[in-house]
């Protein structure tokens, strides 16, 4: 299974087209939980009661005069979004999350629509054929044939996606041209080094974005997007400032995004055995203050696509203890010494041995002792 996410290339009327039916897919989540409300004393399974549901809207309320706009969109949209509200209450009743909430417009835009009769052929190129919604464009080309059942359409600031799953293999076996151990070390100053001295470095356009982006939200730091509550609206300038905020931040993070997919696959396809730092991510992300920084800076996701990937691409990732001393310890005669964090070169007191901070790390991590080692699991799926 692989996961694919492509930015569409949508018209006007395609996008009110789009825009609609995720209204439509809220729509009927908010009746189903309406509805369910209603029934959720009777004594029948929820699948029975899911079943009346359905069957009151296709039989009843699709039939009503004010609800005739529902028969000019897609009939899958409201299929999955009741299957949706059925999943959310699923995890609700196993105690993996509250009871399903209302979906309102400003959560976000999104729906699925899946084939009835089996999985639909995609042919490479830039266009894609979606069951009951059409022919779209693509911003970017499927690579490759493939076939998939589910489709679900979504908008991040002022674009559209869609994303489904592949069950093909999606690249051939690989040779990879080293198969040498290789050590990952990450850092903020320096994206990615590896032990055999290629270096990562986050775009500078990705930088420039964030400073902009900095500039623009200081500017704008007095600006409410009004306040329901106390009855005061939002100025013309302030939603402009909020869209265009949410613009930018979209667009950085796909540009981050980018650049770890890029990175990822072309080490993936080069190394057959990769090591990298055990970062106690979740330790982190519980620190209010590194967790930013953490989550900016992709180490996480960094790690997150290796391991991903490595089924995909034959590669063996593997995840060094995080009390290894990897940046304090010598390269050369393992000695080990302490290391400033400002520090950007290890100059050894031992035996001279004069090195990049990151470099050094990065070949510790490579020759660190097996026991201190352990295999990464792919614990999370592709899908963003
Ligand atoms: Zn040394």
């Amino acid at each position: 299974m692989y996961a694919l996410k492509l930015e569409l290339k949508l018209n006007n009327s395609e996008r009110t087209r789009m825009a609609r039916h995720a209204g439509y897919a809220r729509f009927c989540y908010n009746l189903a939980r309406t509805l369910y409300l209603g029934v959720m004393d009777i004594k029948v399974s929820r699948t029975r009661k899911i079943a009346l549901i359905k069957k009151t809207f296709t039989n009843f309320i699709k039939k009503q005069p004010e609800y005739q706009w529902t028969n000019t969109l897609s009939s899958r949209v409201y299929q999955n979004a009741f299957r949706a509200f059925n999943n959310a209450l699923e995890r609700f009743l196993k105690g993996r999350g509250g009871f399903p909430n209302f979906k309102r417009k400003k959560s976000g835009d999104s729906f699925t629509v899946d084939s009835s009769n089996g999985p639909v052929f995609l042919r490479a190129g830039n266009r894609i054929k979606i069951p009951t919604m059409g022919t779209f464009r693509l911003k970017e080309a499927i690579g490759y044939n493939c076939c998939s059942q589910t489709f679900t359409i979504s908008r991040t600031a002022d674009k559209w996606y869609v994303s489904f799953t592949i069950k093909a293999d999606k690249i051939p076996p690989l040779y990879h041209s080293v198969s040498e151990t290789i050590g990952i070390d990450l850092g903020v100053s320096t994206f990615a080094t590896l032990s055999d001295g290629t270096v990562y470095q986050l775009p500078n356009s990705l930088k420039k974005a964030k400073i902009k982006l900095g500039k623009l939200q200081y500017r704008n730091r007095n600006k409410q997007l009004g306040n329901r509550k106390l009855g005061i609206k939002a100025s013309t300038n302030a939603q402009k400032f909020y869209r265009n905020q949410a613009k930018q931040h979209a667009d950085i993070a796909q540009g981050r995004r980018d650049f770890l997919q890029k990175t990822t696959t072309e080490i993936s396809q080069k190394y057959a055995h990769i090591r990298i730092e055990d970062l106690n991510i979740s330790g982190m992300l519980a620190n209010h203050k590194l967790a930013s920084s953490v989550v900016d800076s992709g180490f996480y996701e960094f790690r997150r696509f290796l391991t991903y990937k490595s089924p995909i691409y034959g590669t063996v990732v593997e995840l060094v203890d995080r009390w290894y001393p990897s940046s304090k310890t010598c390269s050369s005669c393992s000695h080990v010494q302490p290391m400033p964090l400002q520090a950007r070169m290890f100059v050894c007191e031992s035996c001279g041995n004069n090195c990049n901070r990151d470099l050094n790390a990065a070949i510790n991590l490579a020759s660190v002792p097996k026991d201190r080692v352990r295999m990464a699991s792919p614990e999370l799926t592709p899908v963003e």
